[in-house]
């Protein structure tokens, strides 16, 4: 299963969201075909998809139908369901291994393994009903995060608590839609940043100059390299956390972990078994983009290098109808617009980002 995919081959890409567009738009323009699988094909990766697929994440004769189509499969995206991986990863490469995406679609899975791995998360504790969660908020304290253990992400599926009386609890339950959580410690940090790693089939390790990551109601608004001193003391042992992580699980492909910079170093926010948010940066600030990358090491080629295109690279998340702003930064110098095609521009949706180089080195 590691042997060389040459161009021509082709990729399958499970989701249909603006990662799985920029990672078939690099895959491409290497020659390769990208057949992409989702429950409707009105995604911005079927528009640059040689080929598309309709069909449930969980329905495994569809699956299948995709998988026999193609040389090798990734996905894009966590919410999708672990055990079909799991059950073509049998036939047919798929990475990142399956492995991966099991520990990072559930909060609290992921904060165990991480812990194992002797990474500091913030201090956690696994709830299942209001009473465990009053018990939880005992030793934690107010304020605490609520986070579902399961399909959540841009913030969604997350509430901050802010008392602990039953009627507060009980209200806050009611709005989970998924009833396993995970209660959060309020973690006082600086700042923000994540680490992007690419790893290949023979065990090659890289990364990225280190981002800082800004959000803004749970959504990333921009990440900026490089980043400053106070997360660049904590970056080594950052990316050597990240680095026993993706060893562990004999990862291939694109790993992003994010973090919070405390005066105490690095606290582990949770991983992405994928290409990430953050990394968008990497298409014209660095050598090779965190897209093609992750192509090189799914397909087994050698990885490219990660080394910066300019002295400062910003990158701003174009969300709802921040996206009108296209026009003026098109009139800018060194900034470059993705815009992924949507179409209506909802409030909290990302809708395209833009990248600015300041001061190009090559
Ligand atoms: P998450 O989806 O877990 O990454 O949470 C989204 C955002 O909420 C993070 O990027 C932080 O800004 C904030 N956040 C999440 N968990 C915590 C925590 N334990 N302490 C402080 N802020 C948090």
């Amino acid at each position: 299963m590691t042997q060389t995919l040459p161009p021509g081959s082709k990729i399958g890409i499970i989701g249909n969201g603006q990662l799985g567009q920029m990672m078939a738009i690099a895959a491409t323009q290497l020659g390769y075909f990208c057949h992409v699988y989702a429950p409707n094909q009105s995604g911005p990766a079927n528009v640059v998809a040689a080929k598309s697929f309709v069909g449930g994440y969980d329905d495994i004769d569809k699956l299948q139908e995709f998988a026999a189509s193609v040389d090798v499969i990734t996905y894009e995206f966590e919410n999708i369901f672990a055990a079909p991986l799991v059950e073509l990863a049998k036939r047919i490469a798929v990475y990142p291994p399956p492995q991966a995406l099991k520990v990072a679609q559930d909060r609290l899975t992921e904060k165990n393994y991480a812990a194992d791995l002797k990474i500091r998360p913030a201090p956690f504790r696994s709830v299942s009903s209001p009473r465990e969660l009053s018990y939880a908020l005992l030793e934690l304290g107010v304020p605490a995060i609520l986070k579902q253990r399961t399909q959540g992400y841009d913030g969604r599926g997350q509430v901050v608590v802010k008392k602990a009386t039953d009627a507060h609890l009980a209200e806050i339950w009611s709005t989970l839609s998924c009833k396993e959580a995970v209660l959060e410690g309020l973690v006082k940090f600086e700042y923000e940043f994540s680490v992007l790693a690419v790893r290949d089939t023979k065990g090659q390790f890289l990364t990225w100059d280190i981002p800082v990551n800004t959000h803004n109601n749970g959504i990333l608004a921009n990440s900026v390299v490089p980043a400053n001193d106070f997360i660049l003391q904590q970056a080594n042992a950052a990316i050597n956390a990240t680095k026993r992580i993706a060893e562990s699980l004999n990862y291939v492909g694109v790993l992003a972990v994010e973090f919070f910079a405390t005066q105490f170093g690095p606290i582990f926010n949770e991983m992405a078994p994928r290409v990430h948010n953050s990394g968008h940066w990497t298409i014209e600030g660095a050598e090779t983009s965190q897209f093609e990358n992750h192509i090189r090491a799914i397909c087994g080629l050698p990885l490219g290098s990660t080394a910066l295109t300019a002295e400062r690279v910003e990158m701003k998340n174009l969300i709802g109808t921040q996206v009108n702003t296209w026009e003026k930064i098109l009139s800018h110098r060194n900034e470059y617009l993705h815009i992924y095609g949507k179409g209506a521009a909802k409030p909290g949706r990302k809708m395209g980002h833009s990248t600015k180089l300041v001061k190009r080195v090559v």
